[in-house]
């Protein structure tokens, strides 16, 4: 059975298809019904049509993003973006809204500049941080690039949504620099410098001449991200892994504390995790130890041989007036990327692997789903306990078993958790999304919000940034309706909806299955 574009008939879609194909390609164009399964929400219930696809189209070229967007106008259907669409709890390749045209990005994968002098790389969309490591790697490996926990996704996805990693680049947003963007309309807009042609600061100046966009084209529906700038950190000399262990959520309280202090003082440079119920043992291995209150908390410092040692006697001397804390380093030298040999040393490292998707460590093996609930909180040592435990409190509450950690910035906390469980089993699925559901509200409640969040969820999260009678979601909105009168890009991303889907914010219903 195949989902149709809301409001199209069965020969106009043919005539869509045919279309993208002229325009296209035929092997850039997926209306199988079969093969679009490939392209489900893969966290949902398996056998839900919910958020099914009318077609995917996998254009390889900016001039083909743009003809896309054109025949979509021209069609009035919606397309809905992904790069690899590979993050599976917040939906994977899956459109907000059924009935939606892909637009993969997956075949637009070149890595078009490595600025060994200044730092940067310039990539296109569907570039996975497997990609961009290989490619520092082969142009002589001067270069790291802060990565996430999975390797397979796109280091354009992911830094548009607010992605993390874990080197001292790991706000991976912040580190984007000059876009290529489609426009709804089907136009190229270059961002900041590169709006100027042929200027040389594209991609290492980081602001604009007036307003800078670049923030508007990040979790959101105003564009098609078609090439950009990351910044990139220098290999350092060498590069020392530490770990913290610690028991309990008194020491917790403290240790945030001290780290933090480290990273104002610029000691710590990256952005320290706290993981639960993990210890590490001699040999820097991670042990999983559930239920317990044991904490590893892991964090590096990059440089030369003489400043590590100088910052490692600090953070020794800070942590020493803390009792029941023990520090444990790894180093090793910069040029060594075979040498760090776990998913701790590789990940602040930027060596890409897959290492926390291993189906021998998790409960349903490959079957197995993941709902993440990722509220922030601030970098206060008081308030990450509290949030610690609201979230405690909640999951146990709503009977579910969770693993989480505490991802430290300067000023605020990033509390990642996350519930597994089996997507073949329909009340399972329901039971874990409506848990979800009254989760988000109760941390609202609290003051707390999450940073990201899947397709079910997001009016009800947008909802919540109720400031001024929902003013930022006004303003966007009347942003959206200028740009994109038809409404072709993402509608519903982050809760934005094009003024025809608006229902006061209630969920609209698309309709088509034939
Ligand atoms: P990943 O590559 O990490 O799997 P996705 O491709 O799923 O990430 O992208 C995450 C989200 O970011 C998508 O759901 C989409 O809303 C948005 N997005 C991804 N790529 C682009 C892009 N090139 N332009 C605009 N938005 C994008």
């Amino acid at each position: 059975m195949t989902t149709l574009p809301a409001g199209l008939s069965r020969p106009e879609f043919d005539r869509l298809i045919a279309a993208f194909v002229d325009a296209l390609g035929v092997e850039s164009v997926i209306a199988d019904a079969t093969r679009l399964r490939e392209y489900r929400d893969p966290y949902t219930y398996r056998e839900s049509d919910e958020f099914d696809a009318a077609a995917v189209v996998t254009p390889t070229t900016t001039e083909q993003v743009q003809a896309v967007v054109r025949i979509a106008n021209r069609f009035g259907v919606h397309l809905w973006t992904i790069s690899q669409g590979r993050n599976n709890t917040y939906g994977g390749p899956a459109p907000r809204l059924r009935g939606c045209v892909i637009v993969s990005l997956r075949e637009m994968n070149k890595v078009v500049e490595i600025d060994d002098e200044l730092a940067y790389a310039v990539v296109e969309p569907g570039v996975r941080w497997f990609d961009l490591y290989e490619a520092l790697q082969a142009s002589g490996g001067r270069l790291w690039s802060s990565i996430p926990d999975l390797g397979w996704g796109s280091v354009v996805g992911n830094s548009l949504d607010y992605g993390v990693g874990y080197s001292p680049n790991g706000d991976h947003a912040s580190q984007l620099c000059g876009m290529e963007v489609v426009l709804p309309d089907g136009s190229v807009l270059h961002t900041g410098m590169g709006a100027a042609t042929g200027n040389a600061n594209w991609h290492t100046y980081p602001h604009a001449f007036g307003p800078s966009l670049e923030g508007l084209f990040k979790q959101s529906n105003f564009g098609i991200v078609t090439k950009v700038g990351v910044w990139l950190m220098r290999r350092p000399q060498r590069y020392t892994v530490c770990w913290v262990r610690f028991v309990g959520l008194d020491r917790l309280e403290h240790v945030v504390e001290a780290l933090r202090s480290l990273m104002h003082e610029g000691v710590v440079l990256n952005l320290p995790m706290l993981n639960r119920g993990l210890e590490v043992d001699e040999h820097g291995m991670s042990v999983v130890v559930p239920g317990s209150d044991a904490w590893s908390g892991r964090f590096a410092l990059y440089g030369r041989a003489t400043m590590i040692d100088t910052a490692y006697a600090i953070i020794e001397e800070e942590f020493a007036g803390i009792d029941g804390v023990q520090l444990i380093r790894r180093d090793f030298d910069g040029t060594d990327h075979s040498g760090p040999s776990n998913h701790d040393e590789r990940v602040q490292r930027g060596i890409p692997d897959m290492d926390l998707l291993d189906p021998n460590m998790l409960p349903f093996g490959a079957d197995t789903a993941h709902l993440d609930l990722s509220p922030i909180g601030t970098a206060r040592g008081t308030d990450t306990v509290r949030l610690q435990k609201l979230m405690d409190d909640l999951y146990s509450r709503h009977h579910r078993a969770s693993v989480g950690g505490i991802l430290l910035n300067k000023r605020h906390a990033l509390h990642v958790s996350t519930t597994f469980y089996d997507p073949r089993d329909p009340a399972e699925a329901a039971a874990v999304f409506e848990a979800y559901g009254q989760m988000v509200d109760e941390l609202a409640e609290a003051g707390y919000l999450p940073y990201r969040t899947n397709l079910q969820n997001m009016d009800r999260v947008a909802n919540k940034f109720d400031f001024g009678g929902g003013a930022q979601l006004r303003f966007v909105e009347t942003l959206k309706d200028a740009i994109d009168p038809n409404g072709v890009l993402a509608p519903g991303k982050s809760g934005i909806w094009p003024r025809a889907l608006r229902q006061d914010q209630a969920v609209p219903e698309e309709k088509g299955a034939v």
